[in-house]
C-alpha cells in the first residue's frame, strides 16, 4: 500500500470507529505517553470516544503534567473496535491482548517495527511517533487542541534529546513551530521534562553512578541497576530512564549501556551510541529493538556477568 493510501485507510477507519484505544509501549516514556495523549486529544475533538491505555503500572510520576495523564487507563476497553498503537515496535511491547473484532493501526517511527498493524503507518525518518500521529491528523484535517500540542511537544523534545539528537533537521522545527503556534509553551514544557524529578530519583543517581564501568578501551561504559539500589532510595523502576545517558556522556565513550533487574528477575538492557554505532542492531540481536542511536531488551535467560560479557563482544563488533 503507498503511503497516501494508508493516510486514507487510517483516516477512514478512525472516522467511522466507535470507540477507539489508543496504547502505547510497555515502560511508557515521553513519546508513548505524549503521543497517545495527543491523538485522545484530537480524536475526543473530533467527536470520538477514546481511551488511552498504558499496561504498566506504576506510570512515570514525573509524567504526570500531560495534560489527561490522570486518564489513562491501565486496561483496553472491550467494547473497543478499533486500536491505535503508538510509538511502539511489536505487538508484544504494548503488553495488552487483541480484541476480538478489532482493527489495529500501528502509528510508529521505530526502523525494528514488524508492521503488526491491519494498517502500518510507520516512518522511520520521523525523530518522535508524536510527528507521525501529527502528520495523520493534518492529511485528515482533524484540529489538534491545545492539550494535544503540548502532549506532541513533550513527546518530540524527549525523543530528540531536547533538539539535538541525529534526524533534527528543519522538518523537525517545522513541526516544533506549528505545535508552538497551536498553544504549545517551549519553556514550561522543557522545565516539566528536566525539573519536575522526585526526591527518589536524585537519592538513587548516586548508587547507579557508583557502579559505572569502562570497557573496550574506555570506548565503552556500563552502569547497573538492582532492585536494592530501587528499593533503598524509594524509586520506581522508571525513575532510571534516562540514567544511561550518564554512560554516554563520557568523552572517549561510544557506546553507553544500563543493566536494570526487573522485579520478576529479569534484566532490561537499555542502548546509547554517539555516532558510530548501530546499537539497534545489537538490541534486534537479543530479541529486542529501537534505533540506531537508542535501543532495549528484556534478558530473561542469562545472569548479569554472562550477559554483559555477550553484549560486550556484540559492541565490539560495531566499533570495528
Ligand atoms: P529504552 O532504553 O528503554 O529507553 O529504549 C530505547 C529504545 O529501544 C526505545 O525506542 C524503545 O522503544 C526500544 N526498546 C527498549 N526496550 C525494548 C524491547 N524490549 N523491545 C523492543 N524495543 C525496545
Ligand atoms: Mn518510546
Ligand atoms: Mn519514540
Amino acid at each position: 500500500m503507498k503511503r497516501d493510501e494508508r493516510y486514507a485507510e487510517a483516516k477512514a477507519l478512525i472516522e467511522s470507529s466507535r470507540h477507539i484505544s489508543v496504547v502505547g509501549h510497555l515502560n511508557p516514556d515521553a513519546d508513548a505517553l505524549g503521543t497517545a495523549l495527543g491523538m485522545w486529544w484530537t480524536l475526543r475533538g473530533i467527536g470520538k470516544r477514546v481511551d488511552t491505555v498504558m499496561a504498566s503500572r506504576p506510570l512515570p510520576q514525573n509524567l504526570s503534567f500531560l495534560p489527561g495523564f490522570e486518564k489513562i487507563r491501565e486496561r483496553v476497553n472491550p467494547k473497543s473496535d478499533l486500536l491505535v498503537s503508538v510509538d511502539c515496535g511489536s505487538f508484544d511491547r504494548l503488553g495488552i491482548e487483541r480484541v476480538e473484532g478489532a482493527k489495529l493501526i500501528n502509528i510508529d517511527h521505530h526502523r525494528s517495527n514488524t508492521g503488526y498493524g491491519d494498517i502500518d503507518i510507520v516512518e522511520p525518518a520521523f525523530a518522535s511517533a508524536s510527528e507521525v500521529a501529527f502528520r495523520l491528523a493534518e492529511y485528515a484535517g482533524w484540529p489538534v487542541p491545545k492539550e494535544g500540542a503540548v502532549n506532541f511537544y513533550a513527546a518530540l523534545l524527549s525523543d530528540t534529546g531536547f533538539f539535538g539528537y541525529e534526524g533534527v533537521d528543519g522538518r523537525v522545527f517545522d513541526f516544533a513551530k506549528r505545535l508552538l503556534e497551536l498553544g504549545a509553551d517551549a519553556e514550561w514544557t522543557a522545565r516539566m521534562l528536566r525539573e519536575n524529578q522526585p526526591l527518589s530519583k536524585l537519592r538513587l543517581l548516586p548508587k547507579v553512578l557508583s557502579t559505572l564501568q569502562l570497557y573496550l578501551q574506555g570506548r565503552a561504559a556500563g552502569l547497573d541497576v538492582t532492585q536494592r539500589m530501587l528499593k533503598e532510595s524509594g524509586a520506581t523502576v522508571n525513575e532510571t530512564d534516562d540514567m544511561v545517558n550518564y554512560a554516554r556522556s563520557l568523552a572517549t565513550v561510544e557506546v553507553g549501556f544500563l543493566i536494570r533487574e526487573e522485579s520478576d528477575g529479569s534484566l532490561k538492557v537499555s542502548l546509547r551510541s554517539k555516532s558510530r554505532a548501530d546499537v539497534g542492531r545489537i538490541a534486534i540481536a537479543f530479541g529486542g529493538g529501537g534505533h540506531i542511536r537508542a535501543a532495549g531488551f528484556t534478558c530473561r535467560d542469562m545472569e548479569r556477568n554472562m550477559l554483559k560479557e555477550r553484549l560486550l563482544k556484540m559492541i565490539e563488533e560495531e566499533l570495528q
